[in-house]
């Protein structure tokens, strides 16, 4: 990408100052640690988990089989939790659902439920931002979110109802047979990878993904960087990371 169209999305982004890696891959470019770093486990919007009985999923098994287009028909029309008591619609995915990174955020909110469409409101702008400035366009990667319907008042996801739609995104993974994903926020990651470490924690590792180790990368929720912005420089790092693993 160029360089100054570069600076400028990221200028954009509020990511204050970047320099340009000597060596290594031509289009990388490395943030500058701007001013202290905020503690590094940072209050995440981990889920506050009452307990809240729910429907089984019919999970993993039950959709099995199923390709792309049956599997967003199922959700659209799935009860398995009290989630889709709320919703408009399931927010099922974006994007290209045979693409080299998966980002999997936790749940629609309330721009999302209206579009149907995961990571459309100012979250999702910053997030589409952030995937231009390594040279993707959002068109490129499959977005999804660990729940598909819109939890009331933007609250997390609670455990039940992740587990309830578990098979959904497990046959979505297994679909896009992602070369890397991108888990965006404290209730992804801890759904993917079993975990109740902070993001600031997991993030900077690549971990592995299930039975097939399919790599996955860490890092913080846009929402959350829109609420604490001195974090957007971690995560472009973040990013940086994804691009030099996309190769
Ligand atoms: S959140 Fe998932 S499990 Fe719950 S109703 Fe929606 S599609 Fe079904």
């Amino acid at each position: 990408m160029d360089p100054l169209r570069r600076q400028a999305y990221l200028q954009a982004l509020g990511i204050p100052a970047f320099t340009r890696r000597e060596s290594g891959q031509a289009e990388s470019a490395v943030v500058e640690e701007v001013g202290a770093a905020a503690a590094a486990g940072a209050a995440e919007e981990l889920a506050q988990h009452p307990g809240r009985p729910v429907a089984d999923s019919g999970g993993a098994v039950e959709l099995a089989g199923l390709d792309w287009l049956s599997l967003q028909e199922r959700a659209s029309e799935c009860r398995a939790c009290g989630l889709h008591e709320g919703r408009t619609q399931a927010v099922f995915s974006a994007g290209n659902p045979q693409a080299d990174l998966m980002i999997i955020g936790e749940a629609p909110g309330a721009d999302e439920d209206r579009l149907g469409e995961p990571f459309v409101g100012r979250a999702g702008q910053l997030l589409t931002a952030m995937l231009r400035a390594i040279g993707l366009m959002r068109e490129q990667v499959c977005i999804t979110n660990v729940v598909k319907c819109r939890p009331p008042g933007n609250r997390n996801p609670h455990l039940e109802e992740i587990a309830a739609c578990r098979g959904f995104l497990q046959r979505q993974i297994a679909l896009v047979e992602p070369r890397l994903i991108l888990a965006l926020g404290a209730v992804s990651a801890h759904a993917l990878l079993d975990s109740d470490e902070p993001v600031g924690r997991l993030r900077r590792r690549t971990h592995a993904y299930g039975e097939s180790a399919i790599p996955l990368r860490v890092s913080y929720h846009p929402a959350y960087l829109l609420r604490r912005p001195a974090e957007k420089a971690k995560a472009w790092e973040d990013l940086q990371q994804v691009a030099g693993l996309l190769g």
